[in-house]
């Protein structure tokens, strides 16, 4: 680092030892950016990025609810460099917990379809769980490995992001476990991994397609090297938007920010493929309509999408191919000895359509004992939304003067 940042060192060193930076960005599928700037106390980064100045964003109900995701500064910025991707077929591919995935869908909004992979099981279960409450609709959630993916979907992608698996320099300052197993064999390591994930996202980019390579680590074998490497593979580099480029240091095509600059560290790169794809989309088996069961969830829920079934589970597909995944769109629920039974993501993704809420104001204790996994008291029937100053938290189910928690046991949190 010394030898990379000469008359830096010693500020990038004294950052080293400052609190970590802390920011989220807002969900604007969800609400406007107003709603979380009046209930938390942040600063402006760009579009829907922000800085946490105080306080603890997590504990707030608009959390639960799916209004903001937590990400630090510095890991926002290459999809925040992204143009317009709107009605865009978008891969994730290494996509745990979910920041980069979460703002991609949020830039989606609601147009386009974001595919979000996760190699590690239970990484990519984090993933399906802060999708669902994030209540994205256009999301496919995978569990493959890359060339799993490349062999899955082919040449589908307009833009493909690798946020890739590194060596972990930027991470020091968050996480001192971070520094300790940081080794130069686990830098060449990385950069060979690296190189592989590449040539699999490769594989599922169109021509023309964008490629969008990120760590958050600075030595030049994971970073200036891949990108060279991407480029042997007939890409080029893209400009990146100056108000982004101008808060780090530009280097081999792309920008590193580093702790005395911007966040806590991360470097990216956006280009662009040259040559065609290696082959189409192998998407070929689409799933059945539900017919029979389309008027028991109607009641519940205002939905006038094609509702798709598979065995006993019901959702509004995002993709209407039959292939594995965690999460295809929205799960509604399932059917359970004839009964339709409805899932959390049906409360979290469309929750303003549910026909039966208890609203509770953001002042109103009940909030507190409902996240807890308690009854509440409230005056909905059946099935109903519950919501916190007006956005939804999830699901219950009212008779005589009480709400059943529906609540997720996993999600809930102790009282006191
Ligand atoms: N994009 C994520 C976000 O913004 O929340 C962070 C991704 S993290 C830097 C890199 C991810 O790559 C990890 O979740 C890790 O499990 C995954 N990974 C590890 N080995 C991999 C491999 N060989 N191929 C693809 N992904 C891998």
């Amino acid at each position: 680092m010394r030898a990379t940042l000469g008359a830096e060192f010693g500020a990038y060193l004294s950052a080293l030892g400052e609190p970590p930076e802390k920011g989220l960005h807002i969900n604007t599928v969800k609400c406007d950016e107003a709603v979380v700037d009046e209930a938390l106390d942040l600063e402006k980064i760009l579009g829907n990025c922000r800085r946490v100045k105080n306080g603890a964003p997590t504990r707030h109900p608009f959390y639960a609810a799916g209004l903001y995701y937590m990400q630090e500064p510095s890991a926002m910025l290459p999809v925040l460099s992204l143009g317009d991707i709107t009605g865009l077929n978008v891969l994730d591919m290494c996509a745990a917990p979910g920041g980069k995935s979460s703002q991609l869908a949020a830039k989606l909004a609601e147009r386009g379809l974001l595919v979000s992979n996760e190699v590690e099981v239970g990484r990519a279960l984090v993933l399906r769980e802060n999708i669902v409450r994030m209540g994205y609709k256009n999301v496919v959630v995978t569990n493959m490995r890359p060339n799993v993916v490349a062999d899955t979907f082919g040449g589908f992608f307009d833009v493909a992001v690798v946020d890739a698996p590194c060596s972990g320099e930027g991470m020091m300052r968050k996480e001192p476990e971070a520094a300790r197993s940081w080794s130069e064999a686990t830098v060449k390591a990385c950069a060979t991994r690296q190189k592989e994930i590449l040539v699999c996202a490769d594989r599922c980019l169109k021509e023309g397609g964008i490629l969008l390579y990120s760590t958050c680590t600075f030595s030049e074998e994971e970073d200036e090297e891949v990108v060279a490497f991407a480029e042997s593979m007939g890409y080029s580099v893209m400009e990146i938007p100056k108000e982004i480029s101008a808060l780090g240091r530009t280097c081999g095509g792309g920008i590193k920010l580093y702790p005395h600059l911007f966040g806590e560290g991360q470097f990216f790169c956006l280009l662009r493929k040259n040559s065609a794809a290696s082959r189409a989309a192998r998407l070929k088996k689409p799933y059945c309509n539900a017919v029979s069961e389309v008027s028991e969830i109607r009641k519940i829920v205002d939905v006038s999408e094609n509702i798709a079934r598979k065995n006993d589970i019901l959702f509004l597909p995002a993709l209407n191919f039959d292939l594995p995944c965690l999460v295809n769109g929205v799960l509604l629920g399932r059917m359970e000895k004839g009964r339709f039974v409805p899932s959390h993501q049906l409360f979290t993704a469309l929750g303003n359509q549910v026909r039966e809420r208890e609203d509770l104001p953001l002042d109103d204790e009940r909030i507190a004992e409902y996240l807890a996994g308690e009854e509440i008291k409230g005056t909905a029937k059946g099935f109903c939304a519950v919501s916190a100053g007006g956005y939804v938290l999830g699901g219950g189910k009212g008779s005589g003067g009480v709400i059943k928690n529906h609540y997720p046991k996993s999600l809930r949190e102790r009282r006191g």
